[in-house]
Formats: C-alpha cells, structure tokens, sequence
C-alpha cells in the first residue's frame, strides 16, 4: 500500500492520543525510583505500599512531573489554568492494584494548543485539545512457565510512573500526516527535555481514532480507535490500513462498530480487541487525598525561561537566516544535540581569518559527518557529543575545503580518520600531507621530474601527439598523491614543453 488511500468519495477523520513517559528520577506519587530504561534491573524492585495501591498509603506529587507538563503546555502554545486538580478514574485491571488511576479529567494542566510541522503537502497545524498529567499503569508479561502453562506476570516497577497524555483534536487527515504529528512532538518533547519518547522502549505510546465520513459532510463516522503501534512506520501502515478496510466496509453497505483494534505489524492488519467504551464508564471523581495545584504565574515564567528555541523555530531561522534548503533545515534540527552543534560550527566557521560560509558548514553536517554517526549508530561514537569531532574541527575542515587548501576527497578521508582517532581533522591533513601543492616552485619542481622520467612521452608531444600531456599529468598527479589541482600541473607541462628548453 502507498500514501493516502483515502478514496475521493471519503475524508478521514483522525485524532491521536500520545502517552508518554516522563524523564523524572522517581515515580509520579512516591519517592520509588523510575526506571530509566523499560524493563531494567529485576522486577518488583522499585515499589512501596503506594505504587502497591496498597490501603492507606498517600500519595505525593511529583514537581519536576508537573514542570514537564506545563513545559509541555508552554511549547505548544497551549492555556494553563491558574489551578488544576487531580481524578481517579475507576477500572479494574491486574495492573492497576489501586483499582483507579490518579488522572486529570475536566481540568488538565494545558489546553487549546497546537504543533505545526512539515509534510509532503506543506505545512500543517494541527490543534492540539489537552495535556495532562496521570500514573503509568503496572506491566503485565504472558509468558509460559516450566510446566508448559500460559502465566500472566506483573512487574510493578513501572507502576506509578508519571505519564503524560497528549490529545489532538480530530484534525488529522492522512495517515502520513499522523506520522508526521506523531514525529514532530517526540522531536519537541526531547528538545524541551521531558521525555525520552522512543517509541521502540514503550516511551512514547501512540493510538489513533479513525473514522470517515462522505467528503463534504459535516458529521463524523463511527470511529475505531487503533493501538500497539510502535514505530512511526507503523502509525502510518496502521492508519493506512484501517481507512482501505473501514472505506471498503462502507461501499459494501456495512455498519461499523466502535471497537478497539491492535496493529499486528508482521500481518500488516488491523484486529479487534474490544469494545470500546465509552468516557462514562470510568466513573471519574475528584482524588479525594491531593489538594488542587496551584500554577503561580511566577512558576511558569521560570519554566518558559528554561524552554529552548523550538525544532520548527530552528528549522525556518536556518532556511530565512542561513540560506539553507528546507531539506537540510529538517536534517540539522532532527536533534537538539545535532542542531546545537551545527550552530556551534558555523559560529566557529563565522569567526575564522577566512569566515567559512554557513552553507559549506552545513553541507559537511548533513553529508558526510551524518553519514560517519549512521554507521557508528550502535556504538557511542554514534551520538555527535561523542564522536570525536568538535564544531570548530568540522568548521575548520569546511574553510579548508573552501578555501581551496585540499580537495573534497582528503575531506572526507581526514574527517574519517578524525572521527575514528579523535585527532582533528587539520592534524590528520598535516600528518598525511594532505594540502594541495599551491606552490608553483614545488610543483615545477615535481613536473621536471616527471618529464624527465619520461621522455618517451615527451618525445611523442613534441612529434604533435597532444594527448600526451594527459599522460604526463597522471604522474604527476600519482606523485603528489591528487594533492596538486590537475589544471594547473596541464598547464605547466604545455608551458615547459612548449618553450625552447630541453626536458
Ligand atoms: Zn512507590
């Protein structure tokens, strides 16, 4: 299947919810500590009689939990309120030992706010309705045990960890379109630094409601609300699949039901795995042992002070400011990490004797440097804080190449052996005698040389064979190891030749 299957006679109506994990050191109402990565250590190691849900224990919220939200709030340009409160929404589950969760249901810390990114049409907005703050629910594990039964395990090393909803508003159109939103926000939350998000670990957790209606109609369809889709490719596949089966369903006069369906990735479909049901069954009610919160506007200035510049703020500065393609914009702001070194770089290359255009930076950044940490990935030289190029070596390589002083192919060779040693690039071409042979004594020097070692060639020129300087210039150039620009060892020889002096 390819890119928007929505058939003409439909529109699809989508809305995404994201879960998310947020980066604290313990968990969202208990001093346990969270995990740092999913599933780390032994299971049942990090829990209390709160995160037990055991009777009589209090919970207490966790700050830097409420920072992220409401850091998260301020990024998108959504309302907080100048108090909130806290819920508990009532379901039975194995992992859930309260028997509710701790939630924010009428009153969440942010609202009415909205993220804009890039696609294949251009830019879209889309609105975003809500965040909100809520505990993370214990992990169940079926497995097989030693006697060859089915067993449900629960660790409840996840359980009370603060998570972060994020809704949408149905604006989403194609299933492209929620790959992009769904990118674009685990690109801002690790920015302003509140979440990890990787999807692949569980971090970021992405479901989307689905529905068509005849293009041009006004009322929603029934919708079908997707899960367990853990990767980007699969939150496009996913929604790609559910428009071609509900639109198929549709001509073939069928009534849909309001399900619940899991993305089975290896079959490429979409299976039912409950009823859905509705927000009323969840019996909220105000959590009796939390107090309502209070964000005092002085809280929130300090929290926007410690926002960054945003990646969609990033990428238009460096197509209007730098001159850059909105392509390389995309590549150089995909992290903050990458991002915040390529701006190093072109500071290091703006205050060089020879400034060093911000494009020529960027082209090293995007190319050839992005290719060393793609191969590195797996090891930590693969991160570009560890790589063993600093901003001003890349800068300072680009002014050599712009400059003129060696050619594209030492380059890359210097910057490889640099990434590899931790030797600057400029060390590397200095020990391997990298720079072109600008001096015209040198190279004269070195045309003699060939000429006179070759006089077979000499002699086939002077007979009116012009082809023969071609030949002569491959040695020369085989002597100096492509460090001498080719035109200019062409012209000495015609000019040596073609004066009196014998070779
Ligand atoms: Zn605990």
């Amino acid at each position: 299947m390819t890119m928007d299957v929505v058939p003409d006679r439909y529109e699809a109506v989508i809305g995404i919810e994201v879960h998310c994990q947020l980066r604290t050191a313990t968990k969202m109402f208990c001093a346990c500590a969270a995990e740092a990565e999913p599933d780390e250590g032994a299971p049942n190691t990090r829990t209390c009689p709160v995160c037990l849900g055991l009777p009589g224990a209090m919970p207490v919220i966790n700050r830097r939990a409420v920072e992220h939200v409401l850091a998260t709030g301020i990024a998108i340009g959504a309302t907080v309120p100048p108090a909130t409160r806290w819920d508990r929404k009532n379901y039975f589950y194995p992992d859930l030992p309260k028997g509710y969760q701790i939630s924010q249901y009428d009153l969440p810390l942010a609202s009415n706010g909205s993220l804009t990114f890039d696609t294949s049409h251009g830019p879209r907005t889309i609105r975003i309705r809500r965040a909100h703050l809520e505990e993370d629910t214990a992990r169940l594990i079926h497995a097989t045990d030693a006697d060859g039964r089915k067993v449900s395990l629960i660790d409840f090393d996840r359980s009370g960890m603060a998570l972060m909803e994020i809704v949408t508003e149905p604006d989403v159109r194609t299933a492209e379109e929620a790959r992009r939103y769904a990118e674009e926000l685990q690109r801002l939350l690790r920015y302003i630094g509140v979440s990890d998000a990787d999807m692949e670990r569980g971090q970021m957790r992405v479901e989307a409601n689905v529905s068509l209606r005849p293009r041009g109609r006004e009322p929603f369809g029934t919708r079908v609300e997707v899960k367990n889709m853990n990767s980007f490719r699969s939150v496009e596949r996913a929604i790609e699949f559910e428009i071609e089966r509900q639109s198929t369903a549709l001509d073939a006069g069928e009534t849909l039901r309001q399900v619940t369906r899991g993305w089975d990735d290896t079959r490429g479909v979409t299976y039912v795995m409950r009823s859905k049901e509705d927000s009323e069954d969840y019996r909220y009610f105000p959590e009796p042992d939390l107090p309502p919160l209070r964000t005092d506007p002085a809280w929130l200035a300090v929290i926007a002070a410690r926002i960054p510049e945003l990646p969609a703020a990033r990428r238009a500065r460096y197509v209007a400011d730098l001159g850059l393609s909105p392509y390389d914009a995309g590549v150089l702001t995909a992290s903050r990490e990458m991002a915040d070194f390529f701006e190093a770089a072109v500071a290091a290359g703006a205050g060089r004797p020879a400034p060093v255009p911000a494009k020529a930076v960027a082209n090293w950044a995007t190319g050839e440097l992005s290719r060393l940490l793609n191969a590195a990935a797996a090891t930590p030289r693969g991160r570009i804080d560890r790589c063993g190029i600093s901003p001003a070596d890349l800068a300072e390589l680009a002014g050599l190449v712009d400059g003129g002083e060696i050619s594209g192919t030492s380059a890359k060779e210097a910057l490889a052996v640099a990434f590899e040693t931790g030797e600057t690039p400029a060390a590397v071409v200095s020990a391997r005698g990298m720079r072109r042979i600008s001096d015209t004594a040198a190279l004269a020097a070195i045309v003699d040389a060939a000429l006179g070692e070759h006089p077979a060639a000499v002699a086939d020129y002077r007979a009116g064979k012009a082809q023969a300087v071609g030949f002569l210039v491959g040695q020369v150039m085989k002597q100096t190891r492509g460090q001498a620009d080719a035109a200019l060892v062409g012209a000495a020889i015609r000019a040596r030749l073609d004066g009196d002096e014998p070779a």
